[in-house]
């Protein structure tokens, strides 16, 4: 029977006002209600005080050792004491605001009493009155609001248990269930709400995950399933020899890598499939000639192409090189940014509407309303990682199913490139052009700045160019702009009078930022002093050391992304952290970041850190919210079922077989609930 069908109206009890507040939880039936998991237990094995640790919450047993006693203070307000003989200590155990717990505790009894334990005083502040002799050793906890208790939804669980178990259905096929050794619906649903033991309970959170993860992974199957049969993109027909001139005269040769994944790109650009690609390549792996070449063939098969970049310091950049690079070849580049005045913009998004331009470079003006492309053929999404879902998606929406690129030097840890990245098919640039020399990191307390100093004053003595970085510390832009300025004039006063030194910052007029930019570029500044605004993308090869202020204030990901900025060119490159780290995790990051530059190690622990949110910036990070797999620590379980949610789908008979009915009337349902994040 298909319990999502059931009203829950049909539980004893539960009429109009119950079916509202279940459905303020978000549950709408039968099915709902057995699979609203508690988020966590509360252990009521009882516990030696030795191994109690201070503010943990503990069950302890004893006998009462004397009569309770309560105290009034205030209004309303109340404390009651009571001595509990706990393996020969005495222990003092106070009940806030519940006098009437008063006759459970009778001088010479057994008592079993749920609380915090105080280590200090060796006292326990009591949250509940256990029943000694009852065997719930485990209580599950979930979570509520206002509109319903704990209690009633226990009970209104333990009802539907009762009531429906038969009629579980099982989602897990059967041969996958033998294979992995787990549990039915049935026993799931009463292992995790009514566990007698706590290895029961982890039995049936360890068959939910994989019940969980599996039936997401078959919903991105289904979904590359139906893209795959639409055939709905874009063929671009491109012009191969035209593409080999102009690698060929390129100042360099592409590495191994960057020539795998142009032809990868290529390949899905000209088939009848929609290229839904990701580009992950570490800083500095070459990713963006590897979009030009495809915007390029782009062109060349008669369509408009466009790269959106994060910053308009990045897009001026990118502006800057591509136009460079495709104006000899008679394709007309234009750049589009919100900082333009209203005559520019104007100009420019009328060539494009007319498809005069080809090849359009921008920030997120390009997906701004009122922006019309004649034939938009391909999508570049440089350092996605830093667009939300929406601008992704509204970016897809221009044009007519365009081919998407997106590129991102953050490596995509396993857990996303499976979960958030699984319905894109993903092309890796592992392997940096020849001649790069390792970065060297080195970090320094703020009390030793002056050996920073000397290291700089060497460094520009041999021609290197040093950018100097300090973080967004406070709310207030100015705050921080005073902050770069006065490093600025530090610099100035112990450099400036052989040295030139800039200043860049994100309030800065936007030709002004274009200006020392360019002046960097050329080699007309050695020390750029700057706010973040350089973060991602930027491309200087001559530069070579990297100085960041404050780097306990930065995560992992964006030292790294800030780091990348030097080690470009052929010059030994260095990076200075400047750091005093207030607690475990920031000396931790300083550690991973001097042993490592491998981008991948990085992401990794940055996403165990911090989480996957926070990796991503927001939480638009496009990570599903799963109920009770945690796609970070259970990443195990995740790949097994993905990989089994690949092989199921390849399996054509199987899929269309009596073993799958169940999970297939369940693959949409699920995915559209846990996709309901944008
Ligand atoms: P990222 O992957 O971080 O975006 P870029 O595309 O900015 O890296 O490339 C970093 C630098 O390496 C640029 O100066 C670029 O011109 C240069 N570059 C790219 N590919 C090669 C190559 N195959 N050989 C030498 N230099 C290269
Ligand atoms: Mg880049």
């Amino acid at each position: 029977m298909d319990l999502r069908k059931i009203s829950l109206a049909t539980l004893p009890g539960v009429g109009p006002k119950r079916l509202e507040s279940l459905k303020s939880l978000g549950i709408e039936n039968v099915y709902d209600l057995l699979f609203y998991f508690p988020f966590r237990y509360e252990d009521m094995e009882a516990k030696s005080l030795n191994d109690a640790t201070d503010q943990e919450k503990i069950l302890l047993k004893g006998v009462v050792a004397s009569d309770p006693v309560v105290f009034r203070f205030g209004y309303k307000k109340n404390r009651l004491n009571v001595r509990i003989l706990v393996e020969n200590e005495s222990v003092m155990v106070t009940f806030f605001n519940q006098p009437w717990l008063k006759d459970k505790f009778e001088t010479g009894s057994e008592v079993a009493i749920y609380g915090k334990w105080n280590e200090n005083r060796r006292s326990l502040t009591g949250i509940k009155v256990i029943d000694v002799n009852s065997d719930d050793s485990i209580d599950s906890v979930y979570s509520v609001n206002k509109n319903i208790h704990q209690k009633t939804l226990i009970n209104l669980i333990k009802l539907a248990f009762e009531k429906y178990h038969q009629q579980i259905e099982t989602v897990i096929p059967d041969f996958l269930r033998e294979k992995y050794k787990l549990l039915n619906d049935e026993q799931i649903v009463e292992g995790i709400h009514f566990p007698k033991t706590a290895d029961q309970s982890d039995e049936a959170r360890r068959s939910a995950k994989f019940r969980e993860f599996f039936l997401f992974q078959c919903g991105l199957q289904s979904i590359k399933l139906e893209d795959s049969q639409k055939n709905i993109g874009i063929n671009e027909e491109y012009d191969q020899e035209f593409i080999n001139k102009f690698v060929n005269e390129l100042p360099f040769q592409l590495t191994k890598a960057q020539n795998r994944v142009v032809k990868e790109i290529l390949d899905d650009m000209s088939s009848k499939h929609h290229m839904n690609r990701l580009l992950q390549g570490d800083v500095g792996s070459g990713k963006t000639i590897v979009s030009v070449i495809a915007m390029l063939a782009s062109v060349t098969a008669g369509y408009q192409a466009a790269i959106m970049a994060p910053t308009e310091i990045l897009a001026q950049q990118h502006f800057d090189k591509i136009s460079k690079l495709l104006s000899p070849l008679k394709i007309r580049t234009a750049l589009l940014t919100g900082s333009q005045t209203k005559k520019e913009h104007d100009f420019i998004t009328q060539d494009i509407a007319n498809g005069k331009t080809n090849v359009i470079v921008g920030t997120h003006a390009l997906i701004q309303a009122g922006v019309d492309y004649k034939d938009l053929g391909l999508i570049v999404i440089d350092e996605q990682h830093r667009f939300g879902v929406n601008q992704r998606k509204a970016m897809r929406q221009k044009g007519n199913n365009p081919d998407v690129l997106a590129m991102t030097a953050t490596p995509i840890p396993r857990t996303l490139a499976i979960t958030t990245y699984g319905d894109m098919d993903v092309s890796r640039i592992d392997q940096l052009p020849a001649g790069r020399k390792k970065i060297e990191t080195y970090w320094i307390r703020s009390q030793k700045i002056q050996q920073m100093y000397q290291f700089v004053a060497k460094e520009l003595s041999t021609g290197a160019q040093v950018y100097v970085v300090t973080p967004l510390i406070s709310e207030s832009e100015k705050i921080d702009l005073k902050n770069a300025e006065l490093i600025y004039d530090k610099f100035t006063e112990l450099f400036g009078q052989k040295y030139k030194i800039g200043l860049l910052h994100g309030q800065m007029p936007n030709d002004q930022k274009e200006s020392v930019m360019n002046d960097f570029s050329n080699k007309e500044i050695d020390v750029l002093v700057s706010t973040t605004v350089i973060e991602v993308g930027v491309d200087v090869p001559n530069a070579s050391v990297m100085v960041i202020y404050d780097a306990n204030r930065f995560g992992l990901s964006q030292l790294h992304q800030l780091r990348g900025r030097v080690g470009r060119g052929e010059k030994q490159s260095y990076c200075i952290l400047i750091a005093d780290p207030k607690n475990e995790a920031a000396l931790e990051r300083m550690k991973i970041l001097t042993s490592t530059n491998d981008g991948f190690v990085l992401a990794e622990e940055d996403l165990k850190m911090r989480g996957a949110g926070d990796l991503l910036g927001n939480r638009q990070s496009g990570l599903p919210e799963f109920k009770v797999g945690n796609p970070i620590n259970d990443i195990n379980i995740l790949e097994v079922a993905q990989e089994e949610a690949k092989n199921l789908f390849e399996d054509k008979k199987l899929m269309n077989s009596s073993k799958t009915e169940v999970l297939r009337s369940f693959i949409k349902d699920e995915f559209d609930q846990l996709n309901n994040f944008d």
